[in-house]
């Protein structure tokens, strides 16, 4: 699992968060770097979004700014939470419109791949969505459900989280394009995930997606493709928890990657 190297930042006393120059040296060569990336593999309402909200190009952006462009779009905001939180939280925050983010960046060392959610992760991997009305009303409706559920139950469903808001793809007119934010945040996994011939990409079908395990310390050998933003928000009328009595009842699919003990699921 991880190894918690990272801790977080706190605010000053105005919600300011002050960052060393390095830690916005990390946010630029990352920023610059995906912004070209996703314009070639990323679907064209991932690119809009980025535009909409305008982060800052060669500082890290603050909470506080993040959150005063998303309410302007679905009511949503950013919150800064610990490095790692519990799953209720995480739930109880989605259940606000809040979005939780760490405060601190990678370290250079790290730049290319971190296992742990850094605030480049957060911002830029799931904020340009969140300005999109069926996506944000997904996360809205799947933070309530998520939270009202056992314990038992969150784990398994998170597999829905998972396969969509983290590592999704989209069927587009121009061919399969990457909206998950695990996806868009890695420089690898941009480029990898729509067009090597090694994983597999399959249409999105939320009871297989809930017998899917996954890790999440491994490039995805795994995508679901969804038709259209509209997928997400359909799966809340569906009722997740009786898809995924019916994804219990059918069994886990085995794994497509090597299992060393207990694969790690876990959020975000
Ligand atoms: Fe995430």
């Amino acid at each position: 699992m991880a190894r918690h190297i990272y801790k977080s930042i706190e605010p000053d006393s105005q919600g300011l968060i002050h960052y060393p120059p390095e830690g916005n040296q990390t946010w630029a060569t990352l920023y610059a770097r995906q912004c070209r990336l996703v314009e070639q593999y990323a679907c064209q309402e991932f690119v809009d979004g980025i535009k909409q909200i305008g982060f800052s190009v060669d500082r890290i952006p603050q909470h506080v700014d993040i959150t005063r462009r998303l309410e302007t779009f679905n009511g949503w905001g950013v919150r800064q939470v610990p490095a790692l939180i519990p799953a209720s939280d995480f739930f109880t925050l989605l259940s606000k419109k809040c979005f939780p983010a760490a405060s601190f960046i990678r370290i250079p060392e790290e730049l290319d791949y971190i296992m742990e959610p850094d605030i480049f992760h957060e911002f830029f991997g799931h904020c340009p969505l969140l300005t999109l009305k069926p996506y944000a009303d997904f996360m809205f409706e799947f933070g309530k459900i998520a939270l009202a559920a056992k314990p038992k139950d969150r784990v398994q469903l998170f597999r829905l989280f998972w396969f969509t808001v983290e590592f999704g793809l989209i069927q587009t007119k121009d061919g399969v394009r990457a909206y998950g934010g695990g996806i868009l945040s890695s420089k690898e996994e941009t480029v990898y995930s729509v067009i090597s011939d090694i994983p597999k990409r399959i249409p999105f079908d939320p009871i297989a997606a809930l017998r899917t395990p996954f890790r999440i310390d491994i490039i995805q050998p795994l995508y679901y493709v969804i038709n259209s933003f509209d997928d997400l928000f359909n799966l809340i009328s569906r009722d997740p928890l009786k898809m995924l009595a019916e994804a219990r009842e059918l069994g886990d699919f085995a794994p497509l990657f090597e299992v060393k003990g207990k694969a790690p699921e876990g959020c975000c």
